[in-house]
């Protein structure tokens, strides 16, 4: 069985990856990876574990849009650096406001 997330502790990315700070990119194949957002260069952070921050059944923008997403989630990713040490969470999810530019999602 796999155990909780981050152990039950309450999980929130710093502001190391808030604003556009945490980046990341595919390989060569179609798996993506997260940068270190203190480091220089793209160092790629370990991913420790992740877990289902919330799911629902039902996907609020689907009523705005003409995709039709099948339900709603958010996963919650914990990131290590292995070069400098530094842990931080991300989360990856279809239940913000998914359309626009990036420069308009930072400015809401
Ligand atoms: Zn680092």
């Amino acid at each position: 069985m796999m155990s909780k997330f981050n152990n039950g502790k309450p999980y929130h990315g710093s502001d190391d990856v808030k604003e556009g700070k945490l980046q990341g990119a595919t390989d060569a194949t179609d798996y993506f990876y997260f940068f270190c957002p203190k480091c220089d260069d793209k160092e790629i952070m370990r991913i420790l574990e992740y877990g289902e921050h919330a799911k629902k059944d039902i996907n609020q923008y689907n009523v705005d849009c003409k995709s039709q997403a099948k339900y709603g989630f958010a996963l919650a990713f914990k990131l290590h650096c292995e070069k400098c040490g530094h842990s931080d969470f991300v989360k990856v999810s279809n239940m913000g406001w998914q359309g626009g530019k990036h420069s308009e999602a930072l400015s809401r």
